[in-house]
Protein backbone atom coordinates (compact mmCIF):
# COMPACT_ATOMS: atom_id res chain seq x y z
CA UNK A 1 0.00 0.00 0.00
CA UNK A 2 1.20 3.35 -0.54
CA UNK A 3 0.30 6.11 1.29
CA UNK A 4 -2.02 8.59 -0.33
CA UNK A 5 -1.21 12.27 0.08
CA UNK A 6 -4.17 14.53 1.52
CA UNK A 7 -4.68 17.98 1.50
CA UNK A 8 -3.04 18.99 5.52
CA UNK A 9 0.07 16.73 4.12
CA UNK A 10 1.36 20.11 2.98
CA UNK A 11 0.53 22.06 5.83
CA UNK A 12 2.34 19.25 8.05
CA UNK A 13 5.18 21.31 6.88
CA UNK A 14 4.47 24.50 6.49
CA UNK A 15 7.16 26.81 7.46
CA UNK A 16 7.66 28.69 10.97
CA UNK A 17 5.21 27.07 13.40
CA UNK A 18 6.55 27.38 17.31
CA UNK A 19 9.28 25.47 18.64
CA UNK A 20 8.97 22.82 20.58
CA UNK A 21 9.80 24.11 24.34
CA UNK A 22 8.23 22.88 27.65
CA UNK A 23 7.32 24.72 30.78
CA UNK A 24 10.50 23.46 32.61
CA UNK A 25 12.47 25.35 28.96
CA UNK A 26 14.01 22.25 27.91
CA UNK A 27 13.90 22.19 23.89
CA UNK A 28 12.14 19.03 22.76
CA UNK A 29 14.25 17.35 19.85
CA UNK A 30 13.58 13.65 19.84
CA UNK A 31 9.73 11.75 18.96
CA UNK A 32 9.38 8.15 19.44
CA UNK A 33 6.65 6.41 17.74
CA UNK A 34 5.26 3.26 18.83
CA UNK A 35 4.31 1.70 15.13
CA UNK A 36 2.02 -0.46 17.25
CA UNK A 37 1.63 -2.06 20.47
CA UNK A 38 1.32 -5.98 18.73
CA UNK A 39 4.19 -7.98 18.94
CA UNK A 40 5.54 -11.67 18.45
CA UNK A 41 7.29 -12.04 21.04
CA UNK A 42 5.78 -12.09 24.84
CA UNK A 43 9.35 -11.02 26.75
CA UNK A 44 8.89 -11.59 31.07
CA UNK A 45 10.03 -8.35 31.78
CA UNK A 46 8.10 -6.35 29.38
CA UNK A 47 4.46 -8.17 28.96
CA UNK A 48 1.87 -10.97 29.88
CA UNK A 49 1.67 -13.62 28.47
CA UNK A 50 -1.84 -12.95 27.24
CA UNK A 51 -1.65 -9.21 26.16
CA UNK A 52 -4.41 -7.98 25.17
CA UNK A 53 -4.02 -5.37 22.15
CA UNK A 54 -5.77 -2.73 20.63
CA UNK A 55 -8.27 -3.26 18.38
CA UNK A 56 -7.17 -2.40 14.88
CA UNK A 57 -10.30 0.60 14.75
CA UNK A 58 -8.71 2.33 17.67
CA UNK A 59 -4.66 2.77 15.70
CA UNK A 60 -3.92 5.83 13.88
CA UNK A 61 -3.27 4.84 10.22
CA UNK A 62 -0.07 5.13 9.03
CA UNK A 63 -0.97 8.22 7.04
CA UNK A 64 -2.14 10.08 10.12
CA UNK A 65 1.26 8.89 12.25
CA UNK A 66 3.01 10.52 9.17
CA UNK A 67 1.74 13.74 9.06
CA UNK A 68 1.79 14.04 13.08
CA UNK A 69 5.30 13.28 12.58
CA UNK A 70 5.66 15.57 9.87
CA UNK A 71 4.42 18.30 11.93
CA UNK A 72 6.59 17.58 14.60
CA UNK A 73 9.19 17.56 12.16
CA UNK A 74 8.15 21.16 11.17
CA UNK A 75 8.42 22.14 14.98
CA UNK A 76 12.26 21.39 15.42
CA UNK A 77 12.49 17.29 16.18
CA UNK A 78 15.41 16.28 14.42
CA UNK A 79 15.39 12.84 15.36
CA UNK A 80 12.58 9.77 15.39
CA UNK A 81 12.77 6.65 16.60
CA UNK A 82 10.29 4.02 15.31
CA UNK A 83 9.50 1.04 18.11
CA UNK A 84 6.50 -0.84 19.63
CA UNK A 85 5.66 -3.51 19.98
CA UNK A 86 7.38 -5.01 17.29
CA UNK A 87 7.39 -1.94 14.49
CA UNK A 88 8.07 -4.48 11.68
CA UNK A 89 4.71 -6.85 12.48
CA UNK A 90 2.87 -4.11 11.18
CA UNK A 91 1.85 -4.20 8.17
CA UNK A 92 3.00 -1.72 5.29
CA UNK A 93 5.25 -0.07 7.94
CA UNK A 94 7.56 -0.16 4.89
CA UNK A 95 5.97 2.88 3.32
CA UNK A 96 6.14 4.70 6.65
CA UNK A 97 9.98 4.42 7.12
CA UNK A 98 10.35 5.63 3.03
CA UNK A 99 8.41 8.80 3.67
CA UNK A 100 10.11 9.78 7.13
CA UNK A 101 12.97 8.70 5.73
CA UNK A 102 12.45 11.37 2.58
CA UNK A 103 13.40 14.42 5.52
CA UNK A 104 16.90 12.81 6.59
CA UNK A 105 19.73 14.91 5.54
CA UNK A 106 17.04 18.43 5.08
CA UNK A 107 15.02 18.47 7.89
CA UNK A 108 15.62 15.19 9.65
CA UNK A 109 19.17 14.14 11.48
CA UNK A 110 18.67 11.07 11.78
CA UNK A 111 15.31 8.26 11.41
CA UNK A 112 15.64 5.15 13.62
CA UNK A 113 14.57 2.45 14.73
CA UNK A 114 14.30 -0.13 18.18
CA UNK A 115 12.90 -3.67 16.66
CA UNK A 116 13.30 -7.51 18.54
CA UNK A 117 15.08 -8.38 15.27
CA UNK A 118 13.20 -11.41 14.26
CA UNK A 119 12.20 -9.98 10.23
CA UNK A 120 15.36 -7.74 10.37
CA UNK A 121 16.36 -10.19 7.82
CA UNK A 122 13.79 -9.10 5.24
CA UNK A 123 13.78 -5.16 5.92
CA UNK A 124 17.46 -4.48 5.93
CA UNK A 125 18.24 -3.52 2.81
CA UNK A 126 15.03 -1.60 2.40
CA UNK A 127 15.77 0.77 5.75
CA UNK A 128 19.42 1.32 4.55
CA UNK A 129 17.46 2.52 1.10
CA UNK A 130 15.18 4.42 3.14
CA UNK A 131 17.91 6.47 5.02
CA UNK A 132 17.95 5.04 7.96
CA UNK A 133 21.44 4.30 9.20
CA UNK A 134 21.86 3.09 12.70
CA UNK A 135 19.33 0.93 14.52
CA UNK A 136 19.12 -0.92 18.05
CA UNK A 137 17.86 -4.51 17.91
CA UNK A 138 17.10 -5.92 20.98
CA UNK A 139 19.10 -9.43 22.28
CA UNK A 140 18.94 -10.61 26.15
CA UNK A 141 20.93 -13.59 25.15
CA UNK A 142 22.87 -15.15 22.91
CA UNK A 143 21.81 -18.61 24.28
CA UNK A 144 18.98 -20.69 22.24
CA UNK A 145 17.21 -22.08 25.30
CA UNK A 146 17.37 -18.99 27.48
CA UNK A 147 16.47 -16.53 24.81
CA UNK A 148 13.01 -18.73 24.02
CA UNK A 149 12.51 -18.38 28.12
CA UNK A 150 12.78 -14.92 28.43
CA UNK A 151 11.17 -14.09 25.15
CA UNK A 152 8.66 -17.42 25.83
CA UNK A 153 8.99 -18.51 22.27
CA UNK A 154 11.48 -16.99 20.47
CA UNK A 155 13.99 -18.14 18.09
CA UNK A 156 17.54 -16.57 18.76
CA UNK A 157 19.41 -17.68 15.36
CA UNK A 158 16.54 -15.57 13.48
CA UNK A 159 17.47 -12.46 15.51
CA UNK A 160 21.03 -12.57 15.36
CA UNK A 161 20.68 -13.68 11.15
CA UNK A 162 18.65 -10.33 11.29
CA UNK A 163 21.28 -8.63 13.21
CA UNK A 164 24.33 -9.44 10.37
CA UNK A 165 21.83 -8.81 7.56
CA UNK A 166 21.87 -5.57 9.27
CA UNK A 167 25.39 -5.11 10.11
CA UNK A 168 26.25 -6.36 6.36
CA UNK A 169 23.41 -3.68 5.05
CA UNK A 170 25.65 -0.84 6.46
CA UNK A 171 23.39 -0.27 9.37
CA UNK A 172 25.54 0.43 12.72
CA UNK A 173 23.51 -2.01 14.81
CA UNK A 174 23.03 -1.57 18.47
CA UNK A 175 22.15 -4.20 20.97
CA UNK A 176 20.04 -3.80 23.60
CA UNK A 177 20.61 -5.88 26.93
CA UNK A 178 18.00 -6.03 30.11
CA UNK A 179 19.88 -6.19 32.77
CA UNK A 180 17.81 -9.50 34.62
CA UNK A 181 19.37 -10.87 37.72
CA UNK A 182 19.44 -14.75 37.87
CA UNK A 183 18.76 -14.91 33.91
CA UNK A 184 21.57 -13.78 32.27
CA UNK A 185 23.55 -11.56 34.32
CA UNK A 186 26.62 -13.61 34.07
CA UNK A 187 26.43 -13.79 30.00
CA UNK A 188 26.84 -9.18 30.06
CA UNK A 189 31.00 -10.10 29.72
CA UNK A 190 30.63 -12.31 27.06
CA UNK A 191 27.75 -10.16 25.23
CA UNK A 192 30.20 -7.31 25.49
CA UNK A 193 33.05 -9.33 23.92
CA UNK A 194 30.96 -10.46 21.17
CA UNK A 195 30.16 -7.29 20.20
CA UNK A 196 33.61 -6.16 19.94
CA UNK A 197 34.65 -9.05 17.77
CA UNK A 198 31.24 -8.48 15.57
CA UNK A 199 31.34 -4.36 15.16
CA UNK A 200 28.28 -3.63 17.86
CA UNK A 201 27.76 -1.50 20.41
CA UNK A 202 26.09 -2.53 23.24
CA UNK A 203 23.40 -0.54 25.87
CA UNK A 204 22.78 -2.55 29.06
CA UNK A 205 19.37 -1.25 29.97
CA UNK A 206 17.80 -1.74 34.11
CA UNK A 207 14.17 -3.01 33.95
CA UNK A 208 11.76 -0.54 34.71
CA UNK A 209 8.83 -0.55 35.96
CA UNK A 210 6.08 -0.20 33.50
CA UNK A 211 3.07 -2.12 33.40
CA UNK A 212 1.25 -5.46 34.93
CA UNK A 213 3.29 -8.48 34.06
CA UNK A 214 2.92 -12.02 35.60
CA UNK A 215 6.20 -11.74 37.53
CA UNK A 216 7.68 -9.42 40.20
CA UNK A 217 10.29 -7.23 38.68
CA UNK A 218 11.95 -6.72 42.13
CA UNK A 219 13.48 -10.18 41.42
CA UNK A 220 15.11 -9.59 38.50
CA UNK A 221 15.95 -5.97 39.35
CA UNK A 222 20.16 -5.41 38.49
CA UNK A 223 21.10 -1.97 39.24
CA UNK A 224 23.77 -1.51 36.61
CA UNK A 225 26.39 0.22 39.16
CA UNK A 226 27.04 -2.98 39.86
CA UNK A 227 27.39 -4.60 36.55
CA UNK A 228 29.81 -1.49 35.82
CA UNK A 229 32.20 -2.29 38.38
CA UNK A 230 32.61 -6.24 37.20
CA UNK A 231 33.29 -5.18 33.35
CA UNK A 232 35.76 -2.47 34.06
CA UNK A 233 37.75 -4.93 35.58
CA UNK A 234 37.42 -7.22 32.25
CA UNK A 235 37.53 -4.63 29.83
CA UNK A 236 39.35 -1.48 29.32
CA UNK A 237 36.61 0.82 29.55
CA UNK A 238 37.49 4.58 28.31
CA UNK A 239 34.87 7.25 29.20
CA UNK A 240 32.98 9.02 26.10
CA UNK A 241 31.10 11.98 27.53
CA UNK A 242 28.55 11.82 24.90
CA UNK A 243 25.12 12.66 26.27
CA UNK A 244 21.90 11.95 24.20
CA UNK A 245 19.39 13.83 26.43
CA UNK A 246 18.71 10.56 27.77
CA UNK A 247 18.98 8.33 30.82
CA UNK A 248 22.10 6.68 28.62
CA UNK A 249 25.91 7.44 29.50
CA UNK A 250 28.53 5.60 27.77
CA UNK A 251 31.90 4.23 27.37
CA UNK A 252 34.40 2.65 24.44
CA UNK A 253 35.93 -0.81 24.74
CA UNK A 254 39.34 0.59 23.73
CA UNK A 255 41.11 -0.66 20.31
CA UNK A 256 37.42 -1.43 19.09
CA UNK A 257 34.49 0.53 17.71
CA UNK A 258 32.55 -0.69 20.04
CA UNK A 259 30.37 1.68 22.77
CA UNK A 260 28.56 -0.05 26.02
CA UNK A 261 25.76 2.32 26.95
CA UNK A 262 24.83 2.08 30.30
CA UNK A 263 20.53 2.92 30.75
CA UNK A 264 19.95 3.21 34.17
CA UNK A 265 16.82 5.40 34.78
CA UNK A 266 16.18 3.97 38.23
CA UNK A 267 19.75 4.35 39.76
CA UNK A 268 21.15 7.87 37.64
CA UNK A 269 18.96 11.19 37.04
CA UNK A 270 18.58 12.38 33.60
CA UNK A 271 15.05 14.36 33.54
CA UNK A 272 16.91 17.82 33.46
CA UNK A 273 17.93 17.48 30.08
CA UNK A 274 15.05 15.00 28.92
CA UNK A 275 14.46 16.44 25.29
CA UNK A 276 11.71 13.21 24.31
CA UNK A 277 8.50 13.30 23.93
CA UNK A 278 6.46 9.59 22.55
CA UNK A 279 3.87 9.21 20.50
CA UNK A 280 1.46 5.90 20.83
CA UNK A 281 -0.15 3.88 17.99
CA UNK A 282 -3.42 5.45 19.25
CA UNK A 283 -2.25 8.70 18.50
CA UNK A 284 -1.97 9.62 22.09
CA UNK A 285 0.95 11.75 22.99
CA UNK A 286 2.82 11.04 26.51
CA UNK A 287 5.15 13.40 27.65
CA UNK A 288 6.97 10.93 30.22
CA UNK A 289 7.70 7.50 30.13
CA UNK A 290 7.02 7.43 34.12
CA UNK A 291 3.55 9.47 33.83
CA UNK A 292 0.55 9.29 32.82
CA UNK A 293 0.29 12.65 31.25
CA UNK A 294 -0.51 13.00 27.15
CA UNK A 295 -2.95 14.63 24.92
CA UNK A 296 -4.77 12.68 22.44
CA UNK A 297 -3.62 13.84 19.16
CA UNK A 298 -5.22 11.49 17.34
CA UNK A 299 -8.98 13.61 17.84
CA UNK A 300 -7.03 16.49 17.89
CA UNK A 301 -6.05 16.35 14.08
CA UNK A 302 -9.51 14.65 12.96
CA UNK A 303 -11.15 17.14 14.40
CA UNK A 304 -8.84 20.37 14.11
CA UNK A 305 -6.39 19.76 10.85
CA UNK A 306 -2.95 20.55 11.69
CA UNK A 307 -4.17 23.70 13.63
CA UNK A 308 -5.89 21.13 16.03
CA UNK A 309 -2.54 19.42 15.78
CA UNK A 310 -0.41 22.29 16.79
CA UNK A 311 -3.26 23.32 20.17
CA UNK A 312 -2.94 19.51 21.35
CA UNK A 313 0.99 19.42 20.96
CA UNK A 314 1.21 22.82 22.89
CA UNK A 315 -1.48 21.31 25.46
CA UNK A 316 1.13 18.82 26.21
CA UNK A 317 4.07 20.62 26.35
CA UNK A 318 2.68 22.49 29.29
CA UNK A 319 1.74 19.69 31.09
CA UNK A 320 5.00 17.79 30.36
CA UNK A 321 6.05 16.55 33.91
CA UNK A 322 9.82 17.66 35.57
CA UNK A 323 10.81 14.34 36.10
CA UNK A 324 9.56 10.57 36.44
CA UNK A 325 9.37 8.78 39.95
CA UNK A 326 10.27 5.32 38.82
CA UNK A 327 10.78 3.09 42.00
CA UNK A 328 11.47 -0.77 42.40
CA UNK A 329 10.37 -2.06 45.78
CA UNK A 330 8.63 -5.09 47.40
CA UNK A 331 4.58 -4.11 47.03
CA UNK A 332 5.45 -0.95 44.78
CA UNK A 333 2.45 -0.74 42.15
CA UNK A 334 4.28 -0.18 38.46
CA UNK A 335 4.96 2.96 37.94
CA UNK A 336 2.36 3.16 34.93
CA UNK A 337 -0.13 1.00 33.89
CA UNK A 338 0.57 1.00 30.13
CA UNK A 339 2.97 -1.31 29.06
CA UNK A 340 6.58 -0.07 27.50
CA UNK A 341 5.16 -1.79 24.15
CA UNK A 342 2.36 0.70 23.83
CA UNK A 343 4.55 3.97 24.60
CA UNK A 344 7.73 2.09 22.48
CA UNK A 345 11.25 1.77 24.45
N1 LIG B 1 9.92 -4.95 20.22
C1 LIG B 1 11.04 -4.10 20.03
C2 LIG B 1 12.22 -4.57 20.83
O1 LIG B 1 12.05 -5.41 21.71
O2 LIG B 1 13.32 -4.07 20.56
C3 LIG B 1 10.77 -2.65 20.34
C4 LIG B 1 9.91 -2.33 21.52
S1 LIG B 1 10.59 -2.77 23.10
C5 LIG B 1 9.31 -2.19 24.17
C6 LIG B 1 11.88 -1.57 23.22
C7 LIG B 1 12.93 -1.83 24.27
O3 LIG B 1 12.33 -1.74 25.54
C8 LIG B 1 13.56 -3.21 24.19
O4 LIG B 1 14.96 -3.09 24.17
C9 LIG B 1 13.10 -3.90 25.45
O5 LIG B 1 14.05 -4.80 25.91
C10 LIG B 1 12.88 -2.74 26.38
N2 LIG B 1 11.91 -2.96 27.45
C11 LIG B 1 10.66 -3.46 27.38
N3 LIG B 1 10.06 -3.47 28.59
C12 LIG B 1 10.96 -2.98 29.46
C13 LIG B 1 10.96 -2.72 30.86
N4 LIG B 1 9.89 -2.96 31.61
N5 LIG B 1 12.07 -2.20 31.42
C14 LIG B 1 13.17 -1.92 30.66
N6 LIG B 1 13.23 -2.13 29.34
C15 LIG B 1 12.15 -2.65 28.75
FE1 LIG C 1 7.96 -7.53 22.19
FE2 LIG C 1 9.99 -5.85 22.43
FE3 LIG C 1 8.29 -6.22 24.48
FE4 LIG C 1 9.94 -8.19 23.83
S1 LIG C 1 10.52 -6.16 24.58
S2 LIG C 1 7.74 -8.38 24.20
S3 LIG C 1 10.09 -7.96 21.66
S4 LIG C 1 7.79 -5.32 22.54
Amino acid sequence: MTIAPVPDRVSALAPEPAPLVDAHGRTISYLRISVTDRCDLRCRYCMAEEMIFLPRSALLTLDEMAIIAERFIARGVTKIRLSGGEPLVRRDVGDLVQRLGSHVGTRLDELTMTTNGTRLADHAEAMVDAGIRRINVSLDSRDPDRFRFITRHGDVAKVIAGIMAARDAGLRVKINMVALAGLNEDEIGSMLAWCADEGLDLSLIETMPLGAIDEDRVDRFLPLTRVFDDLAGRFPLVRDGRRTGGPARYWRVEGTETRLGLISPLTANFCDGCNRVRLTTEGLLYLCLGHDDRVDLKTALRGGGIAGLDAAIDDGLAAKPARHDFRIGVGEAPAVARHMSVTGG
